[in-house]
């Protein structure tokens, strides 16, 4: 994908702020809230959905066009870029004619390619920047294809934004952050921006500092966090939503660490501990090696004696023992049967290829 840097259309700031209200309700909501993230220095773009997509169809489904005038206000008052969530070639329409400053696609719409589609196609050689949330399910090539989608319409100012997975268990989280999605986002993509929304994986007002250090430490970019004036009257996810005093505590305490610091000391301290590092998963490597040639060698003793592959009895012990052992040398239990059906799976199906050879 062919993508602006972020530092040349927003800022190299870190990390940049996006904030806002979820919904826009009223003039003097958005106008007072705008105004106190105005003085917090990394706030770059004040967000504001307009039109809310909503679970049941009674509750408060966003105040509409009216809301766009609104931001117009709020942008010659602040300076501040406005952004709308858009789900139609309608809303793209309408936020264009009202100069937005930014858009973007919410995770009820980046889960169908039709509507992406149709949004990438009314954006065709607009400039514009596009924010594109993570898709409902965890699914990194549905994020991507999405953002390709865009891409191809011209669009090269794009952010992807992390806020969390649907999970069908009750969690400490409204949204799984399942880190490794956004993290194998970054490494097929690299050269593009991410974000997080702590606001939507937690749910709550409690864990969003949390989160942010983590997506911070993580090397996202910047963070898009829900603001409102008065959070416990908000019309939409009122729990989740701070004040922008509260929002400029959070970032106060973030630490940004960096990768590499200018003391030589440390830098080698590091690099001596990597070395280390990479002999011993050489050596992993190496011994994994030589337990699947054991493991091929019996597949072929079985399959010449006409013996099954797999015995329930011999793994059930073989299980109990390892975890057994790796619990007394302190590994973490979960981890530990991860691994230990991992090796398993793996030796089971070398076994039935040399059965079906
Ligand atoms: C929002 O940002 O208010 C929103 C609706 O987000 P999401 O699409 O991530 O649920
Ligand atoms: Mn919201």
């Amino acid at each position: 994908m062919k993508i602006s840097p972020l530092k040349d259309w927003l800022s190299d700031e870190k990390p940049i702020i996006i904030s806002g209200p979820c919904s826009a309700e009223s003039f003097e909501q958005l106008m007072q809230t705008a105004i106190c993230l105005k003085d917090i220095e990394n706030v770059k773009v004040f967000r504001a959905g307009v039109w809310k997509p909503r679970t049941r169809p009674s509750k408060f489904e966003g105040v509409g066009d009216i809301g766009l005038e609104w931001l117009k206000e709020v942008r010659k008052e602040t300076g501040l870029k406005t952004a709308v969530e858009v789900a139609s070639q309608l809303h793209v329409e309408k936020a264009l004619k009202a100069n937005v400053d930014m858009l973007w696609i919410g995770a009820r719409t980046v889960v169908n390619p039709f509507l992406v589609q149709n949004i990438a196609d009314t954006l065709k050689g607009v400039d514009i920047p596009v924010m594109v949330k993570n898709p409902l399910h965890p699914d990194v090539d549905l994020w991507i294809g999405a953002l390709e989608r865009l891409n191809k319409s011209g669009i090269d100012k794009l952010i992807a934004i992390h806020r969390g997975f649907f999970f069908y268990k009750n969690h400490d989280y409204r949204n799984q952050p399942m880190w490794e999605i956004p993290i194998e986002l970054k490494r097929l993509v690299p050269e593009l921006p991410v974000f997080c929304d702590p606001s939507h994986i937690s749910g709550k007002r409690d864990n969003i500092f949390r989160i942010s250090q983590k997506a911070i430490d993580l090397e996202m970019d910047g963070l898009m966090i829900e603001t409102h004036i008065k959070p416990d009257e908000a019309l939409t996810d009122a729990n989740q939503q701070i004040t922008p005093k509260e929002l400029k505590n959070i970032i106060n305490k973030i630490s940004i660490r960096t990768k590499r610091k200018e003391n030589e000391s440390i830098n080698s301290t590091i690099d001596k501990f990597r070395l280390e590092i990479d002999k011993l998963d050489a050596e992993l490597l190496d011994i994994l090696q030589k337990r699947m040639n054991i493991v091929d060698e019996i597949g072929k003793y079985k399959k010449n004696n006409d013996i099954t592959i797999l015995q329930i009895e011999r793994w059930r012990e073989m299980y109990l023992q390892r975890m057994d052992i790796g619990k007394n040398m302190g590994y973490n239990v979960d981890f530990l049967k991860k691994l230990l059906k991992l090796i398993h799976q793996e030796s089971i199906r070398r076994q039935e290829n040399i059965f079906e050879e």
